[in-house]
């Protein structure tokens, strides 16, 4: 069976916390974009952390992505294999996207696992920015980063554009096996949860 890890609130507001200087050092972000519903709560707390002062704060813009099984039977259309989908999206056009152009932007999810997500989503968003700078005439580069809380060192399904990985900018804060981590906001009893995380923490 696969172990299973429990992370607490306070863990991962720690996480945050101490990744927040490499991330305003190198990253310098103007803007995060959080994959919902796992990086929601990081990217607002990390919002905290990267606060200066003087400086409004940094605003987040949600996405949805879901991951689903394709058998490909329709192979016309798609190649069998774990597809993902967008739940909710920037709209090419919308002040949102534009927002973007010639931004630092600074990915946000919970969990790296097989990586597919976020391949997709970095993918998806250079595209987009790209079109709606082309649209606006404007010629700024518009620059991606990646914080995850949590990556799994395993075989990675999903690729990070390879300046990305050159220019070192993705920023995990832990690097676990291949374990399934139980985060705090899917708990329905978090005090059990706690005490799951505690009973871990003291073995
Ligand atoms: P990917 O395989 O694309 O890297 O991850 C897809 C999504 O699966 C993640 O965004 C997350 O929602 C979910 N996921 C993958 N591994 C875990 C895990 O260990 N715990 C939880 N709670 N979700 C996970």
């Amino acid at each position: 069976m696969v172990e299973k890890v429990y992370v607490t609130y306070n863990q991962v507001h720690k996480l945050c916390q101490a990744s927040a200087p490499r991330i305003l050092a190198d990253f310098k972000p103007n803007l995060m974009i959080a994959i919902g519903g796992g990086g929601y709560v990081p990217a607002r707390i990390l919002r905290s952390f990267l606060k200066q002062p003087g400086s409004a704060n940094i605003p987040i813009q949600a996405i949805g992505l879901s991951l689903y099984e394709s058998l490909g039977t329709d192979t016309q259309v798609e190649e069998p294999g774990t597809k993902v989908t967008r739940t909710q999206w920037l709209d090419l056009g919308s002040l949102e996207m534009a927002n973007l152009i010639g931004k630092n932007v600074l990915i946000v999810d919970e969990v790296d696992d097989t990586r597919t997500t976020l391949e997709y989503a970095v993918k998806e968003l250079e595209k987009d920015v790209a079109v709606a700078a082309k649209e606006a005439g404007r010629k700024e580069e518009t620059q991606f980063s990646i914080f995850v809380l949590h990556n799994k060192d395993k075989p990675k399904k999903g690729h990070l554009p390879k300046e990305m990985t050159d220019d070192n900018r993705y920023l995990a804060a832990v690097t676990v096996g291949d374990v399934w981590i139980n985060y705090p906001w899917e708990a329905t009893d978090i005090e059990e949860h706690d005490r799951m995380a505690a009973q871990q923490s003291a073995k």
